[in-house]
């Protein structure tokens, strides 16, 4: 039986649920007038961790310390497999675990949100300013990038000569070098810009929250579990949470606004836990309906990844620091100069290419490993190895989040749904081959003996496809759950402005807005939501 919560004595004006890559953002941006209280709720607990800092310590991240250690549900157009699927549990959320890598998709992805999707005065001209205005960006300054703000973004420290010979096999392939895939053009091969600072890790608490933490009038609260979002008369008024340690849940009150950042699984979730969401499906777990509202868990989208594995020539990557006594001397390495493999994200380069003719921006991203076996769930390989993942950008399937019981605790059923649509699938295996094909050219022969996996002989599609049912894994960019749209729109969530609709006081921003996936990584476009969400909620935008 679930227990009622006592009240607080304790008001605040803003509650934030969840101090992820946007929470941590709105705290900072909401907190900045001394004359409002502000509390921020994080589920996860500290960063305090080194693995959180340095740049390595990702490869630690994709399933353990900071996560919630979720799985999909079986995955009906890849053959019932059940894939792991990390979302963050810590202060700075994903920033905190994520392989740092700095992209913002391509400006026709946010022209489609605003006219395509309903999402008015979200174009790309709308929301450029909020990517500088995040931005301290150590190499560029100019109409695209800004410095001065708390986000670190800089340049790979330590890449490895590997990293040329693979640009110079894209050129062999008319695939060119890019130096900035968030400037004027995103096609190409080249370095990633990273969240980093001064090597390490820039995660947006390290960036937002750190410097102020001292504000008298910020609240930040880890460990702490916000249970269901309190509605009354059609106004949320505050939000029931339970603290580690404590079996009595407690009710806190917003004077202005709950704010809704626990990302794309855990919004929607936490919706549903408070009653709002689709009816039919929240009386089937016995949750009481207390506002309908169908898009919630809906139109979630993420991008899937396949990959090639390269055995080397020599030790041309980091697997040999997977031995005791390199690892020593990397570590040394990196406290004495800041260089090194501990100063590497292990996924520095990559680029942007297309798999259907005609489409109107890259619809392939590649992400070069610097070793293989990086990732959770590959097996390691005798000698020193490389990967080279793809992903299809912008995939037309649509999965859900649903709840799988009245409990709170209880982990949620994810279903990505990816390749419902046999277009992703047929695009996706073109990516695949495409980074094959990059593998193979003359300028990686010094660095690559040749193809482990796949594997030369499997060529056929059939053949690729069974290998992608074996091996895909998320690229863990779930978004789209609580999807901003216009108010005639059932399915729409938000509005513009990223109110809950047909409610007042709540909002959500965070990656689950987002009514398209952008066709890159996820984490900075989540950054700008949560800035612009801090306009909207200020009242600077009307
Ligand atoms: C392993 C991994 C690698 C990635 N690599 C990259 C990359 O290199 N580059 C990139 O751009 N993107 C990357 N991403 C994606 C990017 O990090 C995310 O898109 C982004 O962090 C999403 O931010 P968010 O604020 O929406 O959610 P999150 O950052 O996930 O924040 C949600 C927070 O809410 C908390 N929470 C959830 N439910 C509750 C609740 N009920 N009560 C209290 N707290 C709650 C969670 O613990 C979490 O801290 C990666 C993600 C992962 C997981």
């Amino acid at each position: 039986m679930v227990k009622m919560a006592p009240m607080t004595e304790t008001g605040y004006d803003y509650i934030i649920t969840g101090g992820g890559s946007a929470g941590c953002v709105l705290a900072n941006r909401l907190s900045a007038d001394p004359s409002v209280k502000v509390l921020l709720l994080e589920a996860g607990g500290s960063d305090r961790h080194p693995f959180f800092h340095l740049p390595a310590g990702f490869a630690k991240m994709t399933w353990g310390i900071g996560a919630w250690g979720w799985s999909t549900v079986p995955q009906a157009h890849l053959k019932n497999r059940v894939l792991r699927f990390t979302q963050a549990k810590v202060i700075g959320g994903g920033s905190s675990i994520n392989a740092q890598i700095y992209t913002r998709g391509a400006p026709a992805d946010y022209d489609a949100w605003d006219r395509d999707a309903g999402a008015r005065g979200w174009s790309y001209r709308d929301v450029l300013p909020y990517f500088k205005r995040a931005e301290n960006n150590e190499r560029y300054a100019n109409e695209y990038h800004g410095y001065g703000g708390p986000l670190g973004v800089s340049n790979p420290i330590s890449p490895l000569p590997i990293c040329e010979a693979f640009f110079q096999a894209g050129q062999e392939l008319g695939i060119p070098f890019n130096p900035d895939f968030n400037g004027a053009h995103q096609e190409g091969l080249g370095y990633y810009q990273l969240n980093q600072s001064n090597a390490r890790r820039s995660s947006t608490s390290v960036a937002y929250l750190k410097p102020i933490r001292n504000r008298r009038n910020l609240t930040v609260r880890l460990r702490t579990h916000a249970l269901r979002v309190v509605v009354e008369h059609g106004r949320a008024t505050g939000v029931e949470i339970a603290n580690a340690g404590s079996a009595t849940p407690e009710l806190i009150r917003a004077a202005r606004e709950v704010i809704v950042t626990s990302g794309a699984i855990g919004s929607p979730k936490l919706l549903m836990q408070s009653g709002i969401g689709p009816a039919a499906h929240l009386g089937s777990v016995g949750v009481k309906v207390v506002h309908d509202l169908p898009g919630v868990g809906g139109n979630l989208q993420d991008h899937l990844d396949l990959f090639v594995i390269g055995e080397c020539t020599g030790d041309h990557t980091y697997d040999k620091y997977n031995r005791p006594h390199h690892a020593a001397l990397g570590g040394l390495q990196y406290l004495l100069w800041k260089k090194g493999p501990v100063a590497s994200s292990l996924y520095e380069t990559g680029g942007f290419w297309y798999a259907e003719k005609g489409a109107r921006s890259p619809d392939i991203q590649f992400h070069l490993g610097l070793g293989s076996g990086i990732e959770a769930g590959v097996a390691k390989m005798r000698n020193p190895g490389v990967t080279l993942n793809s992903a299809y950008l912008r995939p037309r399937s649509r999965g859900t989040v649903r709840l799988a019981s009245v409990d709170p605790n209880a982990a949620p059923l994810i279903d990505p749904n990816y390749w419902a649509e046999p277009r992703d699938r047929e695009l996706a295996i073109e990516g695949l081959r495409l980074a094959r094909e990059i593998l193979h050219q003359p300028a990686l022969k010094r660095f690559v003996l040749g193809e482990r996996l796949p594997g030369d002989a499997l060529t056929s599609d059939a053949e690729l496809f069974d290998y992608a049912c074996a091996h895909a894994k998320t690229d863990h960019h779930p978004v789209g759950t609580c999807r901003i749209g216009p108010a005639n729109d059932s399915a729409s969530v938000v509005g513009f402005d990223l109110r809950v609709m047909g409610l007042d006081g709540l909002r959500v921003a965070d990656a689950s807005v987002m009514p398209f996936i952008p066709s890159s990584n996820t984490n900075a476009p989540t950054i700008m939501v949560a800035e612009k969400a801090a306009d909207h909620i200020l009242g600077r935008l009307a």
